[in-house]
């Protein structure tokens, strides 16, 4: 017998409506003939409520209360979902992380998972119920305390749980109908991906795609799971996320993937760096002191005449303070002339394995951007990606144009967001 492990994101159960829409899958899911285990986040925007909550009684609440506070709302949703598929006539029992085995480490807020042992979810589903385990949370290893895996962490969940029980799949139920190739919340002529790789999908990840988080595509991607990723609203084949394309249709890998874009990050600008060995390496260092984890990096041609030169870099907007603050200490030690921030700005990548043996990528990335009047402020590349930097107010503009110059375009306006408040 086959067991699929399905994951239901905060939109797909938004209130009791959804919930029973869910149930109603799940049990059908049951009744193919596989056993299921199902991963479920909190409803709606639950998670933001409690942290906003959180915010009004303290304003730095402890790591270990402030889990404690937000696996509340998994455990909401996974009671409710139990009984609504007991309701529909089938046999369901809800497990915490913890009581799931999800086993991690003690970093609150963003704990990473050290082990799972799924004892009691197997017995369960081999005992012929249908397992629901709540999302984005553990027990860590040393102190016992709940923890939770980060925004999003429910995927990782779903993923991990699907790896301890050698799952056939791993569901990805979500509010669009799968992996597009650009945001369809931007782009309304995105196109639906059939498969994509899990190389190209990392990219996609860490290029600002929301539709699945790097970590969980990683973590998949080292226990060799393949994830389907679907609307739980539609029903349609969504996109298979694996090492090999999957079915009887062999699908070849299209050259481009994918545009993603990203206005989570900002810009810093060392102005005046005097061009000499170990400048770039104090600044550098001083960042990672920090602890700031930063994206591209551009230093300039020095001027002839001064001998100074202007490093660039960007770096996630909410490290901005700590790696301003940083730069300020090394100041006198680099000897800069000025530090420059700016938050207006958007990353726009293109991602494809395929670009590594195509010409004229780049160049039709860089017309298209031109064409549209866009201007690029930094530049960088891997063997599968190309990213630039521009104003965020270009943004949409820029993923749109880049969509069409690479054919990209559906005939159709066939890419539907059927819930989500994208908060
Ligand atoms: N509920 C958590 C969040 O909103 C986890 C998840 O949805 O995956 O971040
Ligand atoms: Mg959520």
């Amino acid at each position: 017998m086959s067991l699929v492990v399905q994951k239901y994101g905060g939109s797909s159960v938004a209130d009791a409506e959804g919930i029973k829409r869910v149930a109603k899958r799940i049990v059908e899911a049951k009744q193919n003939g596989h056993q299921v285990v199902v991963v479920v986040s909190a409803m709606g925007d639950t998670t933001d409520e409690l942290i906003d909550l959180a915010g009004q009684v303290s304003p730095m609440p402890s790591g270990r209360e402030f889990d404690m506070l937000l696996t509340a709302g998994e455990r909401i949703s996974m009671a409710l979902l139990a009984m609504a598929i007991k309701n529909l006539g089938h046999e369901a029992q809800s497990f915490t992380g913890s009581q799931a085995g999800v086993i991690t480490d003690s970093v609150h807020n963003k704990a990473r998972i050290i082990d799972v042992t799924p004892g009691r979810i197997k017995t369960s589903v081999d005992e012929g119920n249908i397992a629901i385990v709540a999302g984005f949370q553990g027990v860590s290893q040393d102190k016992k305390d709940i923890t939770t895996l980060g925004r999003g962490g429910s995927d990782t969940t779903a993923v991990a749980l699907a790896a301890a029980l050698d799952a056939d799949v791993c569901e990805i139920y979500t509010d669009v109908d799968g992996v597009f190739t650009a945001d369809p919340r931007v782009v309304k002529k995105a196109r639906k991906i059939d498969w994509i790789s899990f190389e190209d999908m990392l990219e996609l990840a860490s290029s600002g795609s929301k539709v699945l988080l790097h970590r969980c595509v990683e973590y998949a991607r080292r226990y060799n799971i393949p994830i389907h990723v679907r609307s739980s609203f539609s029903g349609l084949q969504g996109t298979w996320v694996s090492n090999e394309p999957r079915g009887d249709r062999k699908v070849e890998q299209a050259i481009i993937s994918g545009v993603a874009h990203d206005t989570s990050e900002a810009k810093i600008t060392v102005v005046g760096v005097p061009d000499k060995p170990g400048e770039a390496a104090a600044i550098f260092r001083a960042i990672a002191d920090a602890q700031v984890n930063i994206d591209m990096v551009v230093q300039n041609v020095s001027a002839a005449t001064t001998g100074l030169t202007d490093i660039s870099f960007t770096l996630p907007k909410t490290e901005g303070r700590k790696a301003v603050d940083a730069l300020e200490k090394t100041r006198a030690q680099v000897g800069y002339e000025s530090l420059r921030y700016d938050d207006q700005i958007a990353k726009i990548s293109l991602v494809g394995a395929g670009m590594k043996t195509n010409p004229g990528v780049t160049a039709t990335f860089f017309e298209a951007l031109s064409d549209a009047g866009v201007n690029i402020e930094l530049i960088s590349t891997s063997e599968i990606r190309i990213s630039v930097v521009t104003r965020a107010e270009d943004v949409n503009e820029s993923v749109r144009a880049v969509h069409t110059a690479f054919g990209l375009d559906s005939d159709s306006d066939e890419a539907v967001v059927y819930g989500g408040t994208g908060r």
